[in-house]
């Protein structure tokens, strides 16, 4: 099923790359909201946005102010003419957005992870004529991520956004989630005139990485960013790592190099990212190797096994050699490589042994 889409069209705001959408992680106060929203507003922000309602991994947290923080935002919108969105994930929240003017709605990635649940907000939009952010599931299933787009699209919703916030590993990186590139990039390719917007604040989890992180989707001719920003990021009560201050942002946003999507420097961008993706993907694999090696070497010290056994090490030399050789690459660095493997493996491995 191919998406009927139309163009975003929101009003007094240019149609230019990147759309930029910033505010804090959640509404907490009238006073924290309207503050942010002034200096952003000051900072040439046009769309701003602020939880109302906050998916917590547990309870106990803070789940958002509700229903309440609406004024809140309807004020940001009276008051300073931006265009306001909040992330809905129930049909209540849906009515409750839309009867408080919410001039933009986003799917949260929990949500959409939902099948159940994005059909039932589906069913909630119907008639509405409100453009919707549709983050990328929690789980790096493009299917998902497209189908659910779809079930929108059945409801009538033909102003839709995708918004790429990164997937969730179990593996420790540096990122909060994965940003696994080739995901949305293979979204672009099956669905060239969906804008695609980049959550780096999510993606990063910490305030050092969304400038980098803009700069790549830009780099990958993205459409938009949405960013969160908070006037005392440290005090935030939710992803207090993660935001910016308004000043902070303005600086990130002067110093991106947007180039246009037509450039021919597009292709190497794309290809590098490619690279930046498989690096990443080489160093967790290295990761849980030594992970198994440290197992290996808990099982030896309980059995009381040397650590180095030459005959396992020759085999794996002798046959990763072979191996990198008849895919193309020369013998001797198949050797390098490997032996610097093994030499790390060892060090972890006498280092737990003799914990
Ligand atoms: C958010 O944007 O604050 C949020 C909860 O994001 P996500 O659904 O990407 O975790
Ligand atoms: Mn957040």
């Amino acid at each position: 099923m191919e998406l009927n889409l139309k163009p975003l069209n929101l009003p007094g705001v240019p149609a230019e790359r990147p759309l930029v959408i910033a505010g804090p992680c959640s509404a907490e106060s009238e006073e924290q909201v309207m503050s942010a929203a002034r200096q952003l507003h000051s900072n040439g922000i046009k769309v701003f946005r602020a939880g109302v309602w906050k998916p917590r991994t547990k309870p106990g947290g803070f789940e958002g102010q509700g229903e309440k923080a609406l004024p809140w935002m309807k004020r940001v919108k009276e008051e300073l003419g931006m265009l306001v969105c909040t992330e809905v994930a129930t049909p209540h929240h849906v009515e409750l957005a839309l009867e408080a003017g919410i001039d933009l709605l986003w799917l949260g990635a929990r949500t959409t992870a939902n099948p159940f649940a994005v059909q039932d907000i589906a069913d909630a939009l119907k008639g509405a004529d409100v453009p919707v952010m549709y983050k990328n599931p929690v789980n790096p299933d493009l299917e998902l991520w497209i189908g659910g787009m779809q079930r929108l699209n059945g409801a009538g919703i033909t102003r839709l956004a995708a918004i790429h916030r990164g997937f969730t590993s179990y593996d420790k990186t540096i990122y909060r989630n994965l940003p696994m590139w080739h995901i949305p990039i293979e979204l672009r390719r099956r669905i060239p005139n969906l804008p695609i917007i980049c959550d780096p604040s999510h993606i990063g989890g910490r305030r050092e990485l969304v400038a980098p992180l803009s700069q790549q989707a830009m780099d990958l001719g993205f459409d938009g960013l949405i960013i969160e920003s908070h006037c005392n990021p440290d005090e935030a009560w939710s992803d207090a790592k993660q935001q910016v201050t308004p000043d902070v942002l303005a600086f990130i946003l002067d110093k991106l190099v947007v180039r246009s999507t037509g450039d021919t420097t597009e292709s190497l961008s794309t290809l590098r990212s490619q690279i930046d993706e498989m690096d990443n993907k080489l160093i967790e694999l290295l990761s849980k190797r030594m992970r198994i090696s440290r197992e290996i070497a808990r099982y030896k010290k309980e059995h009381n096994v040397a650590v180095v056994q030459p005959g396992r090490y020759n085999e794996i030399l002798d046959k990763r050699g072979a191996q990198g050789v008849l895919c193309g690459m020369s013998g001797e660095f198949m050797k390098t490589v490997f032996e610097a493997i093994h030499s790390e493996s060892v060090r972890q491995q006498i280092e737990l042994i003799n914990k």
